[in-house]
């Protein structure tokens, strides 16, 4: 049975650390060693393989001349870049589409999946929505002896705030932005997102899980889940974020499948390719 979540008097609780949505906070040896995997992320030049895309998309992308690949708006926003809708599934959250920060999810649920850690933590959390899809998504992996497990999920406004602060001590407020998200520029604060590891990468949020079994199986087959693994190797300056072959959003079977089918990323679906964002670190380490 899922465990329902009492959101207030939450954000004291320890979150992961690892993804590049909330960079590598100290403290607790849980997330040291998750934080310490985040510097694999300098691995991303390595095995590069992905396909460029043909001449077709090419063409199209032309003849689109920057508007949505799919033709889609883009969310609506308060003047602050807030999102007017921030419990859409579909919603498009990055640098420039934020979530409120009195945003916090409903029906956040703890997942009946494999965990690597005990306890009852913010991080275990996601929506009802999700949470069902994750589990029917781990249910089905392990029917074809996958044996995936869940790290990292939930992550209130201010508990990303407080981390994005430590980061920007560590290393300084820009070099902090391109590994780390401010504020409401997080997934996980939708409840919509979950990092995904592995026991054969040591359950540890790293690139290297692309090259498993299992990361192979979350790209292949994530969408029949209503997932799309979000940041791509391929799309790193569309994104504005590096390689997170753990980090899988929720966004419902119809968009998943879209997304999957025309390899796009929400970016290219809304047309919002981030310009200035481009610089996720990668190239520079
Ligand atoms: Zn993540």
């Amino acid at each position: 049975m899922k465990k329902w979540m009492i959101v207030a008097g939450m954000s004291g609780l320890l979150v992961s650390t690892g993804c590049a949505n909330n960079g590598n906070e100290e403290s607790g040896a849980d997330e040291a060693e998750e934080a310490s995997s985040d510097a694999s992320g300098k691995n991303n030049g390595e095995g590069q393989e992905e396909t460029e895309g043909d001449t077709e998309e090419n063409a199209e992308e032309a003849e689109n001349d920057g508007r949505s690949e799919a033709g889609e708006d883009p969310p609506e926003t308060e003047e602050n870049g807030d999102l007017e809708n921030p419990s859409a599934i579909d919603a498009l959250i990055n640098r420039e589409y934020h979530l409120p920060s009195d945003y916090e999810p409903e029906n956040l649920v703890i997942p009946d999946v494999a965990f690597p850690f005990e306890g009852e933590p913010q991080k275990k959390y996601m929506r009802e929505k999700a949470a069902d899809q994750l589990e029917n998504m781990f249910a089905e992996a392990q029917e074809e002896d996958i044996e995936l497990s869940a790290v990292s999920g939930y992550r209130s406004y201010d508990r990303q705030e407080s981390i994005f602060a430590a980061n920007a001590e560590e290393d300084g407020e820009e070099e902090a932005n391109k590994y780390s998200a401010r504020a409401g520029e997080s997934e996980h604060q939708s409840g919509l997102a979950m990092d995904v590891s592995a026991a054969s990468v040591g359950y540890s949020l790293t690139t290297d899980l692309g090259e498993t079994e299992e990361g192979e199986w979350l790209e292949e087959n994530a969408h029949e889940y209503g997932f799309v693994v979000r940041y791509p190797e391929d799309k790193t300056d569309i994104t504005g974020y590096q390689y997170e072959p753990w980090h899988l959003r929720y966004v419902g079977k119809d968009l998943a499948g879209t997304l999957h089918e025309n390899d796009w990323v929400m970016e290219e679906y809304y047309g919002e390719e981030l310009e200035e964002e481009s610089s996720n670190g990668e190239e520079d380490k």
